[in-house]
């Protein structure tokens, strides 16, 4: 290993032009070029390399244009996850990819690693919304691919080629994302405190198999949750080794009969105990403590090794519980 070497230099366009000219100039003097939004993703593919180039999405902050009628918003890719949302929101519009890094994370990150986030149990990542890109090719060639219409059917999906490729296959310069009708009302959360994650996950199990669909979906073990405690003084109990956390977003009454549902399920799976947050206050924090993990547990000053592991659902009654583990092992 040569270690951390420095890039050779450090570029922030404001437009397609000027990283299109970025790009091709790399290309004549075979320079590596990273580019990077703001820095948060987990595999360090935005870090630098060996004399490379790195190309910051910094300036390039623009919200294009929001359609309310095509239900549609069109961002350069500096734009911040959560800057998209509230602009969203004044249009009665909603992004539903919601990454635990939104407050910082850039769409265009978001689109190169395919973001997800906590409603995307309900409402899919970062791929299911991305409609339309520019990108510029490693040859500073500019290219649209992608549409704005509601359907398309024809042709080979080239963005949805692009999204998850890491920044590898070219600088994405403008994203077209799909918008939902902004969700009105105060979500319902349950709160599942289980001895074991293979019953947290039986848990799991049984409340997709009956066909409910919370809005959002997460599970806490206690190492994450004593990270955090550690850290935020949150107060949050650390006695059951495992919290699912389950929400609905569902209009009145059909929230209140989600809600009962899945409490039930909880029980049937042998929660320790289980119990409905009616106050959002409460229900936030739960969800934040979630959102902390992975900061928290850096806090610590372990090393940590993040894998977005996924197995069929019905495979969890194999796991075994979390205190049999190395103190280490999280599932967040
Ligand atoms: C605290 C925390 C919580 C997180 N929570 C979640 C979560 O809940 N769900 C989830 O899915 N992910 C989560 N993540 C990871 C998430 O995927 C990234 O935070 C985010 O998507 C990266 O955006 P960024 O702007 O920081 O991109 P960067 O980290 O700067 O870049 C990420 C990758 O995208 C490439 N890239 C960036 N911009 C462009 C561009 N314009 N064109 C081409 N390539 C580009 C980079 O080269 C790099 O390979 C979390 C990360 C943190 C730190």
């Amino acid at each position: 290993m040569g270690g951390v070497r420095p890039a050779a230099a450090v570029v922030r366009p404001r437009s397609t032009a000027e990283v299109a000219a970025v790009v091709a100039a790399c290309a004549r003097h075979a320079r590596p070029l990273v580019p990077r939004g703001a820095g948060t993703g987990l595999s360090g593919g935005a870090n630098a390399v060996d004399g490379c180039v790195v190309l910051s999405t910094e300036r390039m902050r623009e919200i294009v244009e929001i359609d309310e009628a095509e239900r549609l918003a069109v961002v350069q890719p500096g734009v911040v996850n959560d800057d998209l949302r509230a602009a969203a929101a004044q249009h009665g519009l909603w992004y539903p990819p919601d990454p635990a890094s939104s407050p910082w994370s850039t769409i265009g990150g978001n689109v190169a690693t395919n973001a997800g986030g906590l409603c995307c149990v309900k409402y899919g990542v970062t791929r299911d919304y991305v409609l339309a890109l520019e990108v510029v090719t490693a040859a500073g060639e500019v290219v649209r691919v992608g549409r704005r219409t509601a359907k398309g059917v024809a042709g080979y999906d080239l963005a949805g080629l692009m999204v998850g490729s890491e920044g590898t296959l070219g600088v994405i310069t403008e994203i077209t994302v799909r918008l939902r009708p902004l969700r009105t009302g105060s979500p319902r959360t349950v709160v599942g405190f289980f001895d074991t994650l293979a019953a947290a996950g039986d848990a799991v199990s049984r409340v997709t198999a009956r066909g409910l669909q919370p809005s959002a979906f997460e599970l806490i073990d206690r190492v994450c949750l004593h990270a955090v405690n550690s850290w935020k003084h949150t107060g949050l109990p650390e006695d059951a080794a495992v919290l699912l956390l389950a929400q609905t977003d569902l209009p009145e009454p059909a929230a209140e009969q989600e809600a009962a549902a899945i409490h039930a399920e909880f029980e049937a799976a042998g929660a320790r105990e289980a119990v409905f947050s009616t106050d959002a206050t409460e229900a936030d924090a739960l969800f934040d403590a979630r959102r902390l993990a992975y900061p928290a547990l850096e806090q610590r000053g372990d090393a940590i090794l993040t894998e977005d592991v996924c197995l069929p659902r019905g495979r969890w009654r194999r796991c075994s519980p979390v205190s049999r583990r190395s103190p280490h092992a999280t599932t967040c």
